[in-house]
């Protein structure tokens, strides 16, 4: 593996929260929203690459970690140009955070430095605590076809960053789902109706849905209004109370006081999003490529480490 040149003061992306810890509201799962949110703004994000040239769109960028706090990231990738994605991402560290993969189309093998490998097939999802530091390979299985997924960055509260390691593949038919009028809602974390995903998180309790809806059908989800929020369409469009949100754009949504939910309706050609929120840490984050740490000194002590071997 290559070195990793230290940091200057200048290249560690160093931000405060505007969002102070706060605490929940208890949600009744069937509490009808009377107050559904707005969108506060809308973003395309940026078509960029990462690991061995593996294209993809960042939609969730350094510039609105802080907004949407303890989300970190967003990559959607979705090709079925081979060149695009074959490199995949070779061995690779990560300190600090959480990252989760959803797979939608084609396979991924993952391997780590503690000896685990999973493979990620179509509906399925990754769940991988880095916590004090895991070096890992994410490969593509395939020569060719359609490559379609996403890997969201979830941060982890200072006194929980240097935890060790944990992972989680969790195949497609133990993601839970629920069911409505035109709806089909895929709990990947939090709850949903009752339902509850298959990963939850005390610090941060985020959640995360994969939203199948048919044209015109709607779709609730109660909020608190501290909670960070965001949508992220896929396919077709939807609209948030009455402002439409296109395909392939993200609606951050607005934490307006008072606010209990967001609802969602489909377009005529119906709409897949993810739909995910979480209570934001409100701590300082400090992000230097794969390391995410609340101080610059945590940093170059996450590259002294990796670079010593002290990761594997
Ligand atoms: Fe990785």
């Amino acid at each position: 593996m290559n070195a990793i040149p230290a940091p200057t003061t200048s290249s560690i992306v160093a931000t405060t929260s505007a969002n102070g810890p706060t605490t929940s509201a208890a949600s009744g799962a069937s509490t009808a929203v009377q107050n559904a949110r707005r969108i506060e703004r809308l973003i395309q994000g940026q078509a960029t690459s990462d690991g061995a040239g593996v294209k993809l769109t960042r939609v969730l960028t350094h510039e609105l970690q802080r907004r949407l706090d303890p989300f970190l990231l967003l990559d959607v990738f979705a090709t079925d140009r081979p060149g695009d994605y074959v490199g995949g991402f070779p061995d690779h560290p990560h300190r600090g955070f959480e990252t989760v993969t959803y797979m939608l189309a084609g396979r991924m093998r993952h391997r780590d430095s503690a000896g685990h490998e999973g493979m990620l097939t179509p509906a399925a999802v990754q769940w991988m605590t880095a916590g004090r530091g895991v070096i890992h390979s994410e490969m593509p299985e395939q020569q060719d076809g359609l490559l379609e997924g996403f890997q969201l960055w979830l941060n982890l509260p200072a006194a929980r960053k240097m935890i060790a390691p944990w992972y989680r593949d969790i195949p497609p038919e133990q993601i839970p789902e629920w069911r409505g009028p035109g709806v089909v809602a895929r709990v990947i974390a939090g709850a949903a109706q009752g339902v509850a995903g298959a990963v939850q998180r005390a610090d941060t309790e985020p959640l995360y849905l994969d939203l199948h809806l048919d044209p015109a059908a709607a779709f609730e989800q109660p909020l608190p209004a501290t909670h960070n929020a965001f949508v992220y369409v896929y396919r077709g469009t939807l609209a948030v109370g009455d402002a439409s949100v296109a395909l392939r754009h993200m609606a951050i949504l607005a934490n307006d006081a008072g606010s209990d939910g967001v609802r969602l309706t489909a377009g005529a050609q119906g709409a897949r999003a993810l739909l995910v929120a979480g209570r934001p840490l409100g701590e300082p984050i400090a992000q230097y490529g794969p390391f995410v740490m609340n101080t610059r000194e945590q940093i170059h002590q996450a590259v002294q480490d990796y670079n010593a071997g002290r990761l594997a």
